[in-house]
């Protein structure tokens, strides 16, 4: 680790499953001069399962997390993400601190899941590891200083149930046009609880929904109230225009896709 961050230090790009860097010409973006491989360390690829957290190394794959966490309750939301972005053959070697890494990448499946999840970063660079809440590091990310590497997502074991809603406009392998991760605490009275509603791909980074959550924190689990108070503030957004949707497009599928996250949280409740 840390010949990789003193290499990154002076001037290397991590490079880890490679399929976002491999598409640079195609964004018209130069390929570094050097970089430092670094899905081969051990402390990047590992998983573990604490009391209070899952810890989940940077290098990790999309196919291995998936593997790893299905069935994981606490992890519903973010195993379905893994699971549904791409195809296999990029799942297999796409890493989730590569898709968190791809600063220009909109319709990351993974950023909004670890939101909802209220899942935290670990960074670690000439001072050592430091943890920031997953929004803040998506928002600092492009404008931190150089020799950092993303080690590891932490996401919190706290009984929350949780589901992610994709459209991909024709296949899989397409980039989701729009995304909704939904997670909430159980109650006793199958009411909603500290309710997370994270949104993807319709911004240029994704984001919580604080009005929708506001909305149907208390209420009962009801996908289609849900889905008529999110058509009810989609103006909250400033959807992005793009190759695969213009950016009304994108807005006006949120309560569809908010309906839909929704039926995957009452299938887990
Ligand atoms: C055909 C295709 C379809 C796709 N569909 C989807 C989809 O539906 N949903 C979705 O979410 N994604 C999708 N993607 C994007 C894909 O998930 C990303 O390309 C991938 O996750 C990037 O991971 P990687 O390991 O290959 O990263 P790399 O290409 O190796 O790196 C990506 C960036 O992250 C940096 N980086 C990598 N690891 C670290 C680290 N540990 N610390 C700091 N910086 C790091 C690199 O320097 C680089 O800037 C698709 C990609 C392709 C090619």
């Amino acid at each position: 680790m840390a010949e990789a961050v003193a290499a990154v230090e002076e001037g290397a790009t991590p490079l880890a499953g490679a399929t976002w860097i491999l598409r640079s010409p195609i964004r018209d973006e130069k390929l570094a001069g050097s970089y430092v491989a670094v899905s081969g360390l051990a402390e990047l690829r590992a998983i573990e399962t604490g009391d209070r957290e899952i810890a989940i190394g940077a290098a990790v794959t999309h196919a291995s997390l998936c593997a790893a966490l299905n069935g994981s309750a606490d992890c519903a939301a973010l195993v379905q993400a893994a699971g549904a972005a791409a195809n296999p053959a990029i799942r297999n070697v796409a890493t989730i601190g590569g898709n968190l890494c791809a600063f220009s990448f909109a319709a990351s499946d993974l950023a909004p899941a670890l939101i909802a999840l209220d899942a935290q970063a670990e960074i670690y660079g000439v001072s050592g590891p430091e943890r920031k809440p997953i929004e803040t590091f998506l928002a600092a990310r492009a404008h931190l200083a150089r020799g950092w590497l993303l080690t590891r997502l932490l996401v919190p074991r706290n009984g929350r149930i949780s589901a992610h809603a994709r459209l991909p406009l024709r296949k899989a392998g397409d980039y989701p046009v729009a995304i909704v991760s939904v997670s909430a605490k159980r109650s006793s009275d199958r009411t909603l609880r500290s309710v997370r509603i994270a949104v993807g791909s319709v911004e240029p980074v994704a984001r919580r929904w604080p009005a929708l959550e506001r909305a149907l924190e208390g209420r009962s689990l009801d996908p289609e109230e849900a889905a008529e108070a999110a058509r009810e503030r989609v103006g909250d957004f400033q959807g992005r225009d793009g190759v695969e949707a213009p950016g009304w497009y994108r807005m006006q599928v949120l309560p569809k896709l908010v309906r839909a996250a929704m039926c995957g949280v009452l299938a887990q409740a």
